[in-house]
């Protein structure tokens, strides 16, 4: 059996017997992988905290040639996942793991995807600034995530025929076709919902990298009320976390149906 060194972050770890588990990992040279860690609950583990939730950690892997667990041989720790006082940081390393997990397959490397996660967790842990600062890194990670399970949402030209939509006014956004749509192509559709231009702005900003301020409340309620509606699309049921990425708004700053 061939074994395996990789650079991964715990995405998962369920209780297996007494003091076992089943971890899972994205790994960056091996995609994702669940693997049995024997004994890792045990006081004196060898794994000693480098299982924990969200963990970036140096893994030894025994692969399985047959559709049966991974053997996990070896884990060591080189960054723990630090809780503070934002509790938007802790959920939004909680929607990274949910997205490594739910958008990729098994054994599939993507390494571009690693570095976006490692990066997300990176700015998030132990964040104790204000949680307007957690967003852009929670949305830049979210598009990375998407473009990698070829889902990124369209947000510069129109999803139905790519003639290029600007940024005024209200734009309307397709869940079912994939992002905005032009004026010409979004009658008559389902699913439509219509952004404002600066939310639209900013979730062009943060595709391309190049938005690293705070993102103001009302434009966040209105990004995050879209986000969660087309995530929810994508895996065909809403996040766990999606309750938890939405800020205290009042109603009227969601986006409005369009009709
Ligand atoms: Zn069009």
């Amino acid at each position: 059996m061939p074994a395996d060194k990789a650079h991964a972050v715990v995405i998962r770890a369920v209780p297996f017997g007494e003091t076992s588990a089943v971890v899972t990992v994205f790994t960056r040279e091996c995609g994702k992988l669940r693997a049995l860690a024997k004994g890792a609950w045990r006081p004196k583990s060898a794994f000693d905290g480098a299982l924990d939730l969200l963990s970036v950690c140096q893994v030894i892997v025994l692969r399985r040639s047959t559709d049966g667990l991974d053997l996990l041989i070896e884990a060591f720790l080189e960054r723990r996942f630090r809780v503070a006082t934002s509790l938007a940081a802790v959920h939004g390393g909680m929607y990274v793991a949910e997205l490594l997990d739910a958008l990729t397959a098994d054994a599939d490397p993507q390494p571009e995807l690693f570095d976006a996660a490692d990066t997300a967790l990176l700015c998030l842990s132990g964040h104790e600034g204000p949680d307007a600062l957690v967003w852009p890194a929670v949305v830049r990670f979210e598009l990375a995530a998407l473009r990698a399970a070829g889902q990124a949402p369209a947000l510069g030209r129109c999803a139905e025929c790519r003639a290029a939509v600007p940024a005024t006014g209200r734009v309307a956004f397709g869940m079912l076709d994939g992002g905005v749509l032009c004026a010409a192509c979004r009658s008559g559709r389902r699913a439509v919902v219509s952004v404002s231009a600066a939310a639209l702005a900013v979730l062009r900003g943060l595709r391309t990298g190049s938005v690293e301020r705070p993102i103001e409340t009302p434009v966040l309620g209105e990004l995050r009320a879209v986000m969660n509606t087309y995530v929810a699309h994508v895996l065909g049921r809403k996040s766990r976390l999606s309750p938890r990425l939405v800020p205290a708004l009042p109603s009227r700053s969601l986006p409005t149906r369009d009709a």
